[in-house]
């Protein structure tokens, strides 16, 4: 552990765990850290490794179950991915959420996303979290909708997680959605306004991307 504050333009990684293994693994850029309040940048291009199914064992058919598989059996492999669109990923000390700002290629600002996901605990050079599947999409509008409800549910089908543990996640939801609709922060700030260093480039996930802190 470390009590120093990361500087803008550092890259950290941000790591999915479950139950003490290394899900995902995600290069981030520090845009802000001060007051219990994370902020990192994952522009589109970045490189990443996600969990996959391994070729000895049948691959479920949906999404929701594929992930309830592996966090059961968790035999997964990493595979390289490029992710897809431009976002800042705006985290509280203490909530079950990131708050996502997205912008189009043209750097239109997109809208919000809220990615429900287990509070943070941060390392030295790491922050670690888990997704947990529920997704809310809010519109530049900011009309809101729930995202992934069925990934959610297959995961208490499967017996990955339990009912209570999906009541927490979807009442961390309806919190995020409290502060959009009471116009609280970050929804209040102008964050879609933004613009990244035009120095930065992609950040890339360091040799030791694996290791756990
Ligand atoms: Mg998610």
């Amino acid at each position: 552990m470390t009590e120093q504050n990361w500087r803008p333009g550092q890259t950290i990684v941000l790591q999915d765990v479950w139950d003490g293994k290394l899900w995902s693994a995600r290069p981030m850029k520090v845009v802000e850290d001060s007051g219990g309040r994370i902020i990192l940048w994952k522009p589109k291009g970045t490189r990443w490794k996600v969990p996959v199914t391994p070729p000895v064992r049948p691959k479920a058919d949906n999404r929701g179950e594929r992930v309830a598989q592996l966090m059961i059996h968790r035999d997964w492999l990493f595979e390289d991915r490029e992710w897809d669109v431009s976002t800042l990923w705006i985290i509280e000390e203490g909530r079950g959420c990131a708050i996502l700002a997205s912008w189009f290629d043209d750097s239109k600002f997109w809208g919000w996303y809220v990615n429900l996901q287990e509070q943070y605990s941060r390392k030295a050079t790491t922050l670690q979290t888990m997704d947990l599947a529920l997704d809310i999409l809010i519109d530049s509008d900011r009309s809101w909708r729930w995202k992934d409800e069925d990934e959610l549910k297959a995961l208490v089908t499967e017996g990955a997680i339990d009912q209570r543990k999906a009541d927490q996640i979807r009442a961390e939801g309806l919190a995020a959605i409290a502060d959009l609709e009471n116009n609280a922060p970050p929804f209040s700030e102008p964050w879609d306004q933004w613009k990244p260093d035009p120095d930065w480039e992609a950040p890339v996930l360091p040799e030791d991307w694996e290791r756990l802190e």
